[in-house]
């Protein structure tokens, strides 16, 4: 317990990381991970002059076997935080198939117990503000929205319109796409109504490019707004919950037209991400907030009073080996 408030008070970057379990079908002897202690990851990384490892640590990471309430309930205290008028952002990173969306939303076949932190977080807030009720009033609404090749998109409409979304600073009330539908919710189903929209909504761009997903960030974000019945005071709270486009490298080589153009966009919206964190995390004076949409999007979010999670994912099949480095170091660097 004391432990978690030291960490606490070491600043307002956190660093996880997750490692998926191997899918029905495949054998796990051959796993990437040698073993994991605490915040730390130790990667088999054999090459062709015997055994090596390479050992990363974080605040928390989560093996094979942890599930989806206890990935929660690690979190539980920032989402919280929330009410309390604090922004924070909730960045999934990791190549593709490595289990972002898992943890974000779930698995296809959704069900109570495997629902991912997007629904837990929601779920928690309508909690918490319930238990409040005799001293706050909390409004809560929710937008959901996905850049694509730097261009941002609604995901709540129901008409299928593709308009493309203009972003403003507007630090007040953290309505940075204030032309994005924002739907207020206050039950657990108005939630799964609307996620089930933003989902069928992204899907409709995943028929046209397949599985333009992966090759997306989506954003569902969380406002807050709650009044103190004694005082009268309003405070504001906004949280975004990200699930970003897959990291692994493109062969620049092998793509062409339009993959190489979202292979590019990708890239530099990963790395401006890492920029802005790692300039915070050193505490540098400039942070390089407008490199990308995704950054000058989340510019009110990330930095100052703000609460930042880079939560990482990677897969422990061999195959996977150079990309899992990869994220590590991206993760070490935020860190
Ligand atoms: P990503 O969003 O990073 O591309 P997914 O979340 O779609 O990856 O995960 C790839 C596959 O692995 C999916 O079938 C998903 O259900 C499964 N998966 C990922 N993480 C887990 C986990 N922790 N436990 C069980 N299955 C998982
Ligand atoms: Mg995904």
């Amino acid at each position: 317990k004391l432990y978690n408030q030291v960490q606490d008070l070491k600043g307002s970057i956190r660093v996880y990381c997750r490692v998926r379990p191997f899918l029905s079908g495949q054998s796990s002897y051959l796993s990437t991970v040698d073993h994991i202690e605490d915040g730390n990851i130790t990667i088999n990384t054999p090459s062709k002059h015997g055994k090596g490892h390479k050992s990363f640590t974080f605040n928390k990471v989560f093996g094979q076997s942890a599930t989806q309430a206890e990935v929660f309930s690690d979190m539980q205290p920032l989402i919280r935080s929330v009410l309390d008028g604090y922004n924070v952002c909730i960045f999934a990173y990791g190549q593709t198939g490595s289990g972002k969306t898992y943890t974000m939303v779930g698995p296809k076949d959704l069900t109570e117990k495997n629902q991912g932190v997007n629904y837990r977080a929601l779920g928690d807030l309508f909690i918490l503000a319930e238990q409040r009720k005799d001293t706050f009033r909390y409004d809560v609404a929710v937008q959901m929205i996905e850049i694509y090749n730097e261009q941002v998109r609604d995901l709540l409409v129901s008409d299928g319109s593709n308009k493309r979304l203009g972003i403003r600073n507007s630090s007040q009330t953290g309505l940075n796409v204030p032309d994005a539908s924002l739907m207020p919710v206050s039950t657990t189903s108005d939630v799964i109504d609307l996620m089930n929209l933003g989902q069928r909504n992204r899907a409709v761009g995943a028929t046209a490019l397949n599985d333009r997903s992966s090759r997306s960030h989506s954003c569902l974000t969380v406002h807050v707004q709650g009044r103190d019945l004694t005082s009268g005071t309003i405070l504001h709270g906004c949280m975004h919950l990200v699930d970003l486009a897959g990291s692994e490298r493109v062969d620049k080589s092998e793509v062409t037209g339009d993959r190489l153009k979202e292979a590019q966009h990708i890239n530099k919206s990963l790395s401006a991400l890492g920029d802005v964190i790692a300039s915070l995390a050193q505490k540098n004076p400039h942070v390089p907030y407008r490199n990308s949409k995704l950054t000058q999007l989340l510019q009110d979010s990330l930095g100052g009073q703000a609460k930042t999670l880079m939560f990482v994912h990677i897969s422990p099949e061999p195959d996977a080996l150079g990309e899992t480095i990869s994220t590590l170091k991206f993760a070490e660097r935020v860190a």
